[in-house]
């Protein structure tokens, strides 16, 4: 390769392709993440040291990528789960709204739950929230404009004074790590009058929504608490020291970023590239923008040229549509509009998180029928990044919700068998599936999955003609006679109805199952 590789690419005309390439910083390969939080963990601030605890297991279970929740102290105390963002020099460490510790522990023990993860070989992704504050010490007087709720665009009454929950001067930290302490002008706007006691959607005087946020209600820059104004230099300059500071004080080893679509799409581009250049890692960051509309994830990815990537809602929503429909679904068409098929480069794929889960905002959780097959579809599959839910791995006790049965046998056919070329069986309505041909690297890898919404079915699959004569069992253990593979490499593949089959070669069922039995 030439030193002037740029010129060298644009002559040879893979310039465009290898340009997106290297602007998705992000390496996306053999990553396997899990969520290690769900909104109604106990508020005993004991989740850092069941991090810990848990460090190894997490390990051994395939997972290499743990994405701990917000840190940093909320307005809400000990009871906070973190998006309500107070202060984020506050790590657990100071006396401010009600406690020294957060929901999830001390300081002291966030750091020696990333260090324990670390020491498993496990990265670390933070929760960043760039977006909003609350819980402000003082108010201040504000001119404003009223806009509408529904219209972010539209202003329904002008010069108005209000008194808003601005100033934060962190009296409980007294300036330590740093003495800066916000005001108004560091926001674009709040949704409270302290004065008139009421509510409202309330635009700054002199302050404008960022143009490039997403365009429900017109403009959704606003989204709750006060929102941060990232036009101000002051506050874009307070949100990059404040990085620099957090990497430099937990050494985590990337991001996920909450609220993307609330905040300017250029700031992140910006401010993820000196987060990398600050340390030197690759960082990897996935972005929060809860949309089901593709487009709009796309042109996000375009703003920010592929530089983070973003979690595959429209998925989620394939997902629980086909669970819901009573065996309707096309199940052919699951990918259809997904971001892991448009931009796989960039897409982290899940089937639930703390925001989906029963009792929250977005409520959309995938019954727990569907949820086996919908991990199918994002663990066992070559695109993508998998984040796997704690709320899935573990169980909700909050709402009686149980561990998914079978979700610790998808992650072992990942870590152990996942491999190889995949070829697409995504030709029918409801019994559909994909093989993998497996790779020398990994002994007695290669499968065929096969699933359905309905009733039970089969499919001939080619697995490849490595594999004839290889009698292939079920890995998950719902069809319990095996499939003999034929001269052409391929098989007559069972699956049971509304279920997911694994079917794998007898010494990769062996070494499942002779451990455990
Ligand atoms: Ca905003």
């Amino acid at each position: 390769m030439p030193a002037d590789e740029d010129a060298w690419l644009a002559k040879t005309g893979a310039y465009m392709n290898r340009r997106l390439i290297k602007g998705c910083e992000n390496k996306m390969e053999n990553k396997t993440i899990m969520q290690f939080f769900e909104w109604y963990l106990p508020a005993n601030s004991l989740h850092w040291k069941r991090c810990s605890a848990q460090a190894k297991a997490l390990k051994e279970a395939g997972i290499d990528t743990v994405w701990l929740p917000p840190a940093y102290k909320g307005a809400g105390g000990s009871a906070s789960v973190g998006y309500d963002v107070y202060d984020t020099y506050d790590l657990g460490e100071f006396d401010q709204k009600g406690s020294v510790a957060t929901k999830y522990g001390t300081k002291d023990a966030y750091l020696q739950a990333v260090r324990d993860l670390q020491e498993q070989g496990i990265s670390v992704l933070a929760d960043i929230v760039l977006n909003q504050m609350m819980g402000a010490d003082e108010t201040e007087e504000v001119m404003v404009e009223e806009v509408a709720a529904d219209n972010r665009e539209k202003e329904i009454r002008e010069d108005i004074r209000i008194r808003a929950w601005t100033k934060f001067n962190f009296p409980g930290r007294n300036g330590k790590y740093s003495d800066f302490c916000w005001n108004a002008t560091n926001f674009s706007g709040t949704d409270w009058d302290e004065a008139g006691k009421r509510t409202g959607i309330f635009k700054f005087q002199g302050k404008e929504w960022h143009k490039e946020t997403d365009r429900e209600k017109a403009n959704y820059d606003y989204l709750m608490g006060v929102d941060l104004d990232m036009d101000c230099p002051e506050t874009a300059a307070a949100v990059e020291t404040w990085g620099k500071w957090y990497l430099d004080t937990v050494h985590m080893d990337g991001f996920r970023l909450d609220a993307v679509k609330h905040i300017d799409f250029n700031f992140y581009r910006e401010w993820i590239k000196k987060m990398r250049e600050h340390t030197g890692k690759e960082m990897f960051t996935v972005g929060e923008y809860w949309s089901a509309d593709l487009p709009r994830l796309l042109h996000y990815l375009d703003v920010v040229e592929n530089s983070i990537s973003l979690f595959d809602v429209p998925l989620h929503f394939a997902f629980q549509t086909a669970a819901t429909s009573q065996g309707g679904f096309d199940m052919g068409s699951i990918f259809n509009n997904s971001l892991v098929r448009a931009r796989p480069e960039c897409a982290v794929t899940f089937v639930d998180n703390h925001d989906t889960q029963p009792g929250q905002a977005l409520a959309s959780f995938v019954p727990e029928w569907f949820k086996p097959i919908a991990y199918a579809f994002i663990l066992l599959r070559q695109e993508g990044v998998p984040c796997v839910f704690y709320g899935d791995y573990y169980g909700i006790p909050h709402d009686g919700i149980s561990p998914m049965a079978g979700l610790k046998t998808l992650l072992r056919l990942r870590r152990d068998y996942a491999y190889g070329q995949q070829r697409d069986y995504l030709d029918d309505s409801s019994v559909v599936g994909f093989t993998r041909a497996g790779d020398e690297e990994h002994p007695d890898s290669g499968m065929a999955v096969l699933m359905t919404d309905a009733a039970a079915g089969s499919k001939r699959m080619l697995v490849g003609k490595h594999f004839a004569g290889t009698r292939f069992f079920d890995g998950m253990r719902r069809c319990s006679q095996p499939v003999v593979i034929d001269e052409n490499g391929e098989g007559e593949f069972q699956v049971n109805g509304g279920s997911v089959s694994v079917w794998i070669p007898e010494k990769a069922y062996e070494k499942i199952y002779v451990q455990v039995e």
